[in-house]
């Protein structure tokens, strides 16, 4: 017993959104595999604004025991927030960080501690193709990272999820990070350091249904590749020039049509062109926007959580 004392921290952390049905059942899970490892933890479920009995519930847990820690956001901030929120807030040595629906398998625990005892300071995990998920899911997914890796500067493994462990080094670096719509995994790939990937079958969400609609899939993808990289600006400048020469092609064509008397055929084709490159000035524009959005946000320097109430010793 002594030897734990001073054994080294472990920190969980659990960002839960209207997570009712599998509160108990994770924590249960989680401190079953835990409890063999030979050093101390902490679980740290981090409550992002859920309109159920979420709350009430990690409340019960945490004055049952000692080891489960809760932190209440003032309102939904979204996964990525949430997740920054709990490993900003975790004291361990290394802080593991998975969802709470059962489809981040505590069985790999284990495993992800084992690598960094010897000496690995990012364990991350793959999702393995499964059958589980839907098929809608595993397409999307397959398209969110071919087109992070093609229009960013970073490479993401397919399947890269938010199921990993950091030591206490890459974390202090990691929440010295201000930035504003953190995208975690990019993040973490991006800092470098010695890293281990490790592959798991994922299980099926235990109970509720997933929070990540289509649309915000579509912004979570946007939000990847343009936190990374420019180069969709520059992919906008490329169409304009090639679509600048096309055009310049078309001159002695119309300098033709004037000297044979042929002008004004067809309002077809003009209106196709006007609306083709009206569509294509709306999406660099669109491009454009995101970039400018994300300057302002930046700029206003706003917290990116917001904490209301915590059970853990909070810094300030
Ligand atoms: N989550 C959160 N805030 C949100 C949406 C989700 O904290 O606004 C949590 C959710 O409770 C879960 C994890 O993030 O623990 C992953 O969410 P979900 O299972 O809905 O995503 P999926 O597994 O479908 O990608
Ligand atoms: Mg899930």
């Amino acid at each position: 017993m002594n030897d734990l004392i001073h054994s080294k921290l472990i920190s969980v952390v659990l960002p839960a959104y209207n997570e009712t049905g599998n509160i108990a059942l994770i924590a249960g899970k989680l401190e079953n595999v835990l409890k063999l490892l030979k050093y101390r933890y902490e679980i740290i479920f981090v409550n992002d604004g859920s309109k159920d009995s979420t709350q009430e519930l990690i409340i019960s847990l945490v004055s049952k025991n000692e080891n489960i820690h809760y932190i209440e956001l003032s309102r939904n901030f979204g996964h990525q927030n949430a997740l920054k929120a709990g490993i900003d807030m975790a004291s361990g040595d290394c802080v593991i960080s998975m969802d709470c629906d059962m489809q981040h398998p505590p069985e790999i625990i284990p495993e992800f501690v084992k690598k960094w005892e010897e000496g690995y300071e990012v364990v991350y995990s793959i999702r393995q193709e499964s059958k589980e998920l839907t098929g809608f899911k595993r397409g999307t997914s397959k398209l969110f990272y071919s087109m992070i890796n093609s229009m960013s500067d970073i490479n993401l493994e397919p399947g890269t999820a938010d199921f990993r462990l950091l030591d206490r080094q890459v974390v202090n670096i990691f929440s010295n990070l201000s930035e504003n719509e953190p995208f975690i995994r990019g993040l973490i790939k991006w800092l470098g350091f010695k890293q281990f990937a490790i592959e798991y079958v994922p299980s099926n969400r235990h109970a509720g249904t997933s929070q990540y609609t289509l649309k915000k899939m579509m912004r979570f993808a946007l939000q990847g590749i343009t936190s990374f990289s420019t180069k969709p600006l520059y992919t906008a400048v490329y169409l304009g020039f090639i679509f600048s020469l096309l055009s310049l092609l078309y001159i002695p064509y119309v300098i033709h049509a004037i000297y044979t008397g042929q002008e004004v055929t067809g309002w077809a084709s003009v209106i196709m062109t006007i609306v083709f490159f009206g569509g294509v000035q709306l999406i660099i524009l669109g491009i454009i926007g995101i970039y400018i959005g994300k300057l302002f946000m930046q700029s206003k320097q706003r917290p990116t959580y917001i904490i209301r109430s915590t059970s853990l010793k909070t810094h300030s």
